[in-house]
Formats: structure tokens, sequence, C-alpha cells
């Protein structure tokens, strides 16, 4: 179920949203405030933002760009009644993915939230990684290189994945172990080396400065 954080200050337009939005089986949080609105998006990671710019606190252009400015990419649709914000806010320094006038139908509302929310998805699903040459499908579960599939254990595709999700980060094989085979399995450090191992000889990527895993004496791996 996606959780969407309702933000506006007219309390009637947002019981209007969320009641809909309630209907339509979506998790709703409200804030009636700009600062209200910004932590809340901090603390509950909501799948998605309904905002309106004219906001008490913090307005609603300010509340975006530092969710941005902190690296949230959580979609936003901007609720505004004035045509001339529009192309501000949906520029990159504010990073809104959509938006509605003032008035709006609800009906209306919903179909945008339901593409974005879809959008949203797919960015996540599909990842490039390292120049085009790869590429993981996490939802097709998929691994293409140079435009040819790689067969991948479960294992050694979930290894990937935990890289690339973590790239530029060093993993140490505790980690790995942890995320890829679960905190309950009591295997060695020694697996994942193998695994390891096994994924770099697929991905044609076996010395310890690879292009795709680097091995980090010591401590353990990454994606550069
Ligand atoms: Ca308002």
């Amino acid at each position: 179920m996606h959780k969407i954080l309702i933000i506006e200050d007219e309390s009637n337009i947002r019981e209007l949203i969320s009641y809909n939005l309630i209907n339509n089986n979506y998790k709703v949080l409200e804030a009636e405030d700009g600062l209200q609105g910004l932590e809340m998006s901090i603390r509950e990671k909501p799948d998605l933002i309904l905002l309106d710019l004219m906001l008490p606190g913090m307005n609603g252009m300010d509340l975006c760009k530092e969710l941005r400015d902190r690296g949230s990419k959580i979609p936003i649709i901007i609720l505004t009644a004035k045509n001339e914000d529009i192309d501000k806010v949906m520029g990159l320094e504010f990073g809104a993915d959509d938006y509605m006038t003032k008035p709006f139908s609800v009906h209306e509302l919903i179909a945008r939230i339901k593409a974005v929310l879809r959008r949203a998805e797919q960015k996540i699903e599909v990842m490039h990684i390292s120049k085009g040459d790869l590429t993981i499908n996490i939802e097709r579960h998929e691994v293409m290189l140079n435009g040819k599939e790689v067969e991948l254990s479960l294992k050694e595709f979930d290894l990937l994945k935990t890289l690339a999700e973590n790239k530029g980060m060093v993993m140490t094989r505790d980690k790995l172990l942890d995320k890829v085979w679960g905190i309950d399995y009591d295997g060695e450090n020694r697996t994942v080396d193998v695994h390891i191992r096994y994924l770099r000889r697929k991905l044609g990527d076996e010395e310890a400065e690879g292009k795709y895993i680097q091995t980090i004496r010591g401590m353990g791996y990454k994606m550069p």
C-alpha cells in the first residue's frame, strides 16, 4: 500500500483529498504547515508528497528545495492556484514531478498520482550501471552486459544488486552476508568470496581492481 503525505493548510481541500485517497486504498498522512510537512517527509518517508505552495511556516517551494538538497527523491506533485509558479517549481532546482492547478478534480489528481508512482518505481527497478554496458533490471531479474544477458544464480544476482545499490561504498563481507544470505545465515565470510569470484568470472571482471567489483583489502568489496 502506497503512503501519501498531503501538505496543505486548507483543511477542506486536505480532507477532500484524504477521503478520496483512502477510498482508493492509499495510506494517507496529513500535514497542515510547511515545517510539519518537512518533518513528516523525513520521518515517515512517504512514497509520494502532495504539496501546496502557499503554506504557513515554510512555503512549498522552499520545502521542495530543502528535500531535494537533502538528497530525497520522493516524488512530489505540486498543488497550486498560481500558474506562474509552475515553471519554476518544475525546474531542476526544485525538482517537482508534476503539478495540478486549483481547482482540480480529485479523479484527475488520482490519475496523476498513479502515473507519478509508476514512473518512480520504474526508475528504481531499472538501474543502469557503469556507462550503460552493464544493466541490472531488478523487476525482471535480468543482467545485461554489452547487450547480452548474463546468467546469474539468485545469490550472484542479489550480490551484484546489493553492490550496485551501494555503489561507491565499501561493503564488508559481514554486511554482504546479512543482506544477501540473511541475518540468520551461519555461513563463513568465505562464502562471499566464492560467490564474488563466480560473479566476476561471469562479468569478465576478474582483477582486484575490477571495473564492476573492486576488492578493498582487509575490508570487503565495492562497486566503483
Ligand atoms: Ca495554501
